[in-house]
């Protein structure tokens, strides 16, 4: 007799009559905040453009915003700005997405991969300040999947180094690391709008800074090298055009009006979600600093502690998924193992062991599912509890 729904017994969750929330969340505000703009015609630039870095600015507590195409795009704006360039080097987490890696080779520069801390699964301080060397310009945490990093930390490295700090904040709109917005504590940060993210327009970006000249070195690489007071055909350095439109910041302006209340209820059902989860022994949470004053989630994630389940990952995901809780493995391997980066010789610096155990043990869980309410997060409790206790079915499978 099986208990388990991958075995054919019924789910914890039927999500054909209790469907997840869908993702993006969008309406009225949207649709008539896109249609106002769509009538008056003024679709690049413009008041839109200009309220949206206002406002999204503000929310982060950054001086500045100087919004662009998309999060891969505020990351190199952030470096070219910086003079970032060929023979330098940019230390970057080797478990996050490829663009935060990507921005550092399409300046010329060479991305240094550090390890990560297993209990907040950010880039390690310690690690970071042990790979910089003569060479070293920036260093490039990611908050990743919402929590803040040790801020204070990579702060005391960078001054005592010289280096810049670029905070990659693709998943961090609306996290404070005391009290302060993410994306305005390093010297800049970029953010992503594409249509994953937790506020989005399809795609888009953002970097925010408190330092003017670094956002005026910034819009004039995103705007074709313009000075950004200076005469339209007047063009000072090497740079593209990377504009955001008018139609996307009329689109973003009503998302932003969503994404505090978004942000609140994220955490309110992942902190109940921790106090059920905490309880299953292999299951390993994260270890939020005291420090996090707000954080949003763009994943929940655990680690999937194999020795105490007696089977592989691969089978309790696929158990999870069968009882109605959508999940994911995440990034199979570092970022450094891509051949993109092998064949650039990363593989010189020493591995990143806990990368590496983070890539056989995460789970991801969509930041869409923590808008349900606090109810169906006993949906998921319940289903994690329901495969450890039916556990030896697993390594039957
Ligand atoms: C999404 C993401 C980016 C890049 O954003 P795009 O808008 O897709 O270019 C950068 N870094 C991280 C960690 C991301 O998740």
């Amino acid at each position: 007799m099986s208990s388990l729904a991958m075995s054919g017994s019924s789910p914890t969750r039927n999500v054909a009559e209790k469907p997840w929330p869908s993702w993006p969340v969008f309406g009225d505000e949207e649709r008539s905040n896109l249609l106002r703009v769509f009538d008056s015609g003024v679709w690049f630039r413009g008041d839109e453009l200009t309220r949206f870095e206002q406002e999204y600015a503000a929310f982060q507590d950054a001086r500045f915003g100087v919004s662009c195409t998309n999060g891969t795009a505020a990351l190199e704006m952030a470096l070219r700005a910086l003079d970032i360039g060929p023979g330098h080097e940019v230390i970057v987490p080797a478990y996050t997405f490829v663009a935060t890696a990507g921005a550092v080779l399409l300046c010329g520069a060479r991305p240094v991969f550090a390890d990560l801390d297993l209990n907040t699964y950010n880039l390690d301080p310690v690690d970071a300040r042990n790979r910089i060397t003569a060479n070293t310009r920036a260093l490039m945490p990611v908050h990743f999947a919402g929590l803040p990093c040790d801020m204070d930390a990579f702060r005391e490295l960078a001054d005592s180094h010289g280096l810049a700090l670029i905070e990659d904040a693709c998943h961090s709109w609306g996290s404070r690391w005391k009290g302060k917005g993410t994306g305005a504590i390093g010297d800049c940060g970029a953010f992503s709008f594409q249509m994953s993210k937790n506020i989005t327009a399809g795609e888009g970006g953002i970097l925010l800074t408190d330092d003017e000249s670094l956002a005026d070195r910034a819009w004039s690489y995103a705007n074709c090298g313009r000075n950004r007071n200076g005469p339209w055909y007047e063009h000072h350095r090497v740079a593209t055009n990377l504009r955001l439109t008018g139609l996307q910041a009329a689109i973003l302006r009503a998302q932003l009006k969503r994404l505090g209340g978004q942000t609140d209820r994220r955490e309110r059902n992942a902190r109940y979600l921790d106090s059920r989860l905490e309880r299953v022994p292999g299951i390993a949470l994260p270890v939020r600093d005291e420090r996090v004053t707000r954080r949003s989630y763009h994943l929940y994630m655990f680690r999937y502690l194999e020795g105490e389940w007696g089977a592989p990952r691969s089978a309790f995901l696929k158990a999870l998924e069968a009882e109605g809780v959508p999940c994911s493995p995440g990034y199979p391997v570092p970022l450094y193992d891509n051949p993109l980066f092998e064949s650039m010789g990363a593989g010189d610096s020493p591995a990143c062991l806990n990368t590496e155990d983070l890539c056989r043990t995460a789970v991801w869980i969509q930041h869409a599912l923590l808008l349900a309410e606090t109810a169906d997060m006993d949906d998921i409790a319940d289903a994690v509890q329901k495969i450890w206790e039916n556990r030896s079915e697993l390594s039957a499978e």
